[in-house]
């Protein structure tokens, strides 16, 4: 038998470019219009109600009311064994070979909604938002930009996956407009700062992963056990105002340049569902402290796009192509350093890996690094040129990993600029 025979595939079609083959099954929140949020797994274009196959009794007790909640919090509440064990059902549920909802018409009729006809929510309840800024590319190039191109890197930086508290307040899902920030920025010929529209808006291109299980008040996460909290993971852009993060980051980091928004994709890739695309990262040197030191491979091969579509363009520019096995701090470093100090992270925390930058140009994930701080624009398909976005742009994240035969992918965090608000005085 070829390895090809043995690949699991669903009763439901998956066309072989699909972010979401049964090898996926990412948790998302959903409605029809006049109807509730409720919690559905995406699987080809369609999306499998949760909700109604908890009421018809396909999922156990347990967990049959959870998914007509208007989050995957109540779900990710029950726990790493719920989690497994609830895949391990909705994917036999939907295998090829199982009668049970392939043979109901009337209740795939119910259970399997075109998601074309479904509006996607913010899938988490989200309480705090950490971003870190985990990519070695990524942490050189701005600091040889914002300080000094032979101390590129902080003396800290090999030592400890740095990281800032976010808003949570913000974070907006896929397709959310975006709003372009006024605020204050200082030109380096004046001596005194102005106020206005960020004339240097950027993207982030990165990675989050939602923690489904937080820890007590002074009790930290063993990085043996950190990734039994994290529930999946999403495409996140973190927002960026570059010249009002350059005046203001000193000495506490980003405030006013990163709290306006923060766009993720509505669907949640289990981590489970990424565990057969685990890839070595960086070589740590020097060794981390014992309280970081991890064995066995801890990045992931994913694939990471940025793509950008000027308004009224005929078509999109792809910005960079770049993967997340350049991250040289993993989600399980970043979480045991979290909370090393105590910290209790909770359930439905949003924790950012920084922007996915690799080592070449075209692998850069934000503008500021792609345009060289603005010196070397962009030029689009239509011919247009660009060194940060525009108004009317939309930015659009997508990002996945290639099976044999199939792709586990992340769908897509999208979001176009609106023009600044005047300010009244
Ligand atoms: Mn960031």
């Amino acid at each position: 038998m070829s390895d090809r025979a043995q690949i699991l595939t669903s009763f439901v079609p998956v066309a072989t470019d699909s972010h979401f083959p049964i090898q996926n099954l990412p948790y998302g929140v959903f409605s029809r219009p006049g109807e509730p949020r409720r919690v559905g797994v995406a699987i080809g274009d369609r999306i499998l109600d949760l909700a109604v196959l908890g009421q018809a009794g396909l999922l156990g007790a347990h967990v049959a009311t959870v998914f007509a909640e208007p989050t995957v919090n109540a779900f990710m509440q029950l726990g790493p064994d719920c989690w497994r064990a609830v895949r391990r059902h909705i994917t036999e549920v939907l295998g090829a070979d199982c009668p049970v909802l392939r043979d109901d018409a009337e209740l795939r009729a119910r259970a399997l909604i075109p998601m074309a006809a479904a509006t996607l929510h913010l899938p988490a309840a989200i309480g705090d938002y950490t971003d870190f800024y985990s990519s070695r590319h990524h942490a050189s190039n701005v600091g040889a930009m914002f300080r000094d191109p032979a101390k590129a890197l902080l003396p800290n930086w090999l030592h400890l996956p740095v990281g800032y508290n976010g808003r949570a307040s913000s974070v907006v899902v896929d397709g959310t407009p975006v709003r372009r920030p006024n605020g204050q920025m200082k030109h380096p010929d004046r001596a005194m700062p102005d106020f206005g529209p960020t004339r240097k808006l950027d993207f982030e291109l990165e990675l989050a992963f939602l923690v489904g299980c937080g820890n007590e008040l002074g009790e930290p996460i063993p990085i043996s056990q950190a990734e039994c909290h994290i529930f999946g993971f999403v495409l996140m852009n973190d927002w960026s105002a570059r010249d009002i993060q350059q005046w203001e980051y000193a000495p506490l980091g980003p405030f006013n340049s990163k709290s306006f928004a923060t766009t993720i994709s509505p669907w949640i890739v289990p981590l489970e569902a990424l565990e057969p695309f685990r890839v070595d990262g960086p070589v740590q040197s020097p060794e981390p402290l014992p309280y970081l030191r991890q064995s066995g491979p801890a990045a992931f091969n994913i694939e990471l796009e940025a793509w950008l579509h000027p308004d009224g363009a005929e078509r999109a520019t792809r910005l960079t192509r770049t993967n997340a096995r350049h991250l040289y701090w993993s989600s399980a470093q970043q979480l045991a350093h979290h909370t090393v100090s105590g910290c209790n992270v909770s359930l439905g925390d949003l924790m950012g890996s920084g922007t996915i930058s690799g080592p070449t140009r075209d692998a850069c994930g934000s503008l500021l690094e792609i345009s060289l701080d603005g010196r070397e624009p962009v030029t689009l398909a239509d011919g247009a040129s660009r060194t940060f976005i525009a108004d009317g742009d939309e930015v659009i994240l997508t990002g996945w990993v290639e099976g044999d035969g199939y792709r586990v992918g992340f769908g897509q965090a999208a979001g176009k600029v609106l023009p600044a608000l005047p300010m009244a005085t």
